[in-house]
């Protein structure tokens, strides 16, 4: 199929502009190269953009973010905002790992203390915090556990002694959304009675990392970082729980409206009302996936302190910030130039508040809040700070990682899992895998280049450069 015309409108700013059944136009937030990626044959990600500019109630524009790629209906890397009472909740435009997501824990190691046991480390880790599928996870929950896990998220966690007060506060949302466990399909709830604290597979990680450079000493600092710094960041989510929701409330929406299925442009972008009783339910279930992601990430973090602590002696591993990248939330913002209640959706989104906005915790309010960039086990991730411009231009949002350029299959036949981790050792880093394909179709040149969607993101100032970490240990599922 033909991409969609695009304009350029500024730098690293492009529109798709409105028509036919778009509501709104989409705006496309890319430098040439990235850009360059969105219309590579056959690749819908500019189609799926135009296609979400045709939801009933989506406000100003449907965002294209710069790591923006083809997922399930709605690209990967994207935003959109809709009216809480014309808007519609689309499970596609969230994803189906509800609250995945990326923290980032700071310890008071520099990388000095780390050379030398990196081994050691890497090892105690890849047997504490399992990974992969099933497999069971650091805590043992039952059924009661669970349901407390799913409505109270961080807070449950809290009142059974696995999350400080310090954790809560420094975690979007508190780590705690409106969900109701009654909301979670049976199967969900099965396959997430033993999930708590479990990495997942692929694309998910722990990886210890080091500072390697700080572009802003004074925000570094209010996020507790400083050059050489050991780190540790988390991307996972909630797991089979979240991923089992998400189809069966995907195939609730066909069912219960075969007229909206029929007339969509694409069939994955399949929606409810936000007036109907089923998008409430989804959204309570959905809530509930995300605060069983917190909960997961957070038994992670648990175990983390107790590899470092048995390591290296230390017990201050404190958790810097713990940030969201699918999910839909209500929130105020500028549309039509007043401010309103809108329902934003965010895949493969971070949100990326600037200064002064009151969701941002206390002690990052004056400066904004903390992002976390993934970019592979072989290239530098970054910690970024809410832009100044991102409420304007993208509802308060920026990208959430490089995206990948290459198909798991491909990249499996492409390298050898042997030479890719002595490739990777020769630069310092230690990884540790399930199995040797996992790493293989994680290699760091199957991703894009994350230098390149951290420039443009800083250029436009929705999410701007604070520092850059390295790999130097990663357990994957
Ligand atoms: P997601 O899987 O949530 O769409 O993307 C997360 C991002 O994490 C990917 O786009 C990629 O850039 C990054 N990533 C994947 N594997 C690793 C890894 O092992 N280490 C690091 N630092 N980043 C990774
Ligand atoms: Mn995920
Ligand atoms: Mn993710």
């Amino acid at each position: 199929s033909e991409h969609p015309q695009l304009e350029r409108v500024a730098a690293n700013v492009y529109e798709i502009a409105r028509t036919g059944d778009m509501r709104v136009p989409v705006r496309v937030y890319g430098s040439e190269p990235l850009i360059e990626e969105m219309r590579l044959e056959g690749d819908l990600t500019l189609t799926q953009g135009r296609n979400v500019a045709t939801l009933p109630g989506i406000q100003k524009f449907a965002v294209v973010l710069p790591d923006g790629h083809q997922g399930y209906g709605f690209p990967i890397g994207g935003v959109a905002a809709v009216d809480t009472e014309e808007g519609v909740i689309s499970p596609g435009g969230i994803g189906f790992d509800i609250n995945c997501g990326v923290r980032l824990l700071r310890t008071p190691l520099t990388y000095d203390d780390v050379v030398g046991h990196e081994q050691t480390l890497v090892e105690r880790l890849f047997e504490t915090i399992p990974c992969g599928l099933g497999k069971g996870g650091y805590l043992d929950t039952d059924m009661d556990d669970l349901r407390g896990i799913l409505a109270g998220g961080l807070e449950w966690m809290r009142e059974h002694e696995h999350a400080t007060t310090h954790d809560i506060d420094h975690c979007e949302e508190n780590g705690s959304l409106p969900g109701d466990p009654r909301k979670v399909p049976p199967e969900a709830l099965t396959r997430g009675l033993n999930q708590v604290g479990s990495l997942g597979s692929g694309n998910h990680f722990l990886e210890v990392q080091r500072v390697a450079e700080v572009y802003d000493r004074e925000i570094a600092a209010a996020f507790g970082l400083e050059q050489d710094q050991v780190v540790v960041m988390i991307h996972s989510g909630s797991r089979g729980l979240g991923h089992q929701t998400c189809t069966e409330y995907i195939r609730r929406f066909e069912r219960s409206f075969p007229a909206i299925a029929e007339s969509l442009p694409d069939r994955q972008l399949i929606y409810a009302p936000l007036r109907e009783q089923v998008a409430d339910d989804y959204k309570g279930a959905m809530y509930a996936a995300a605060n069983y992601a917190w909960a997961n990430r957070q038994a992670m973090t648990q175990g983390v302190r107790e590899v470092f602590e048995r390591t290296f002696g230390v017990t201050d591993v404190e958790l810097v910030y713990d940030v969201c990248h699918n999910v839909a939330k209500e929130e105020r913002h500028q549309v039509n130039g007043r401010e309103d209640e809108v329902l934003v959706h965010r895949k493969g989104a971070t949100r990326a508040f600037p200064a002064g906005r009151e969701e941002v915790p206390e002690a990052y309010r004056d400066v904004g809040q903390p992002v976390f960039i993934p970019g592979s086990m072989g290239a530098s991730s970054y910690v970024l700070c809410g832009g100044d411009r991102s409420l304007e231009l993208t509802f308060g949002s920026t990208a959430h990682g490089a995206g990948r350029v290459m198909s798991r299959t491909q990249a499996k036949r492409e390298y050898d899992a042997g030479e890719l981790q002595r490739t990777l050792r020769e630069q310092g880093v230690y990884v540790r895998a399930r199995s040797g394909a996992t790493l293989t179709e994680e290699a760091p040149s199957a991703y894009k280049d994350v230098d390149e969607v951290i420039r443009v993101s800083d250029a436009l100032d929705i999410g701007t450069k604070v520092a850059r970490t390295r790999p130097v240990a990663n357990i994957k599922g």
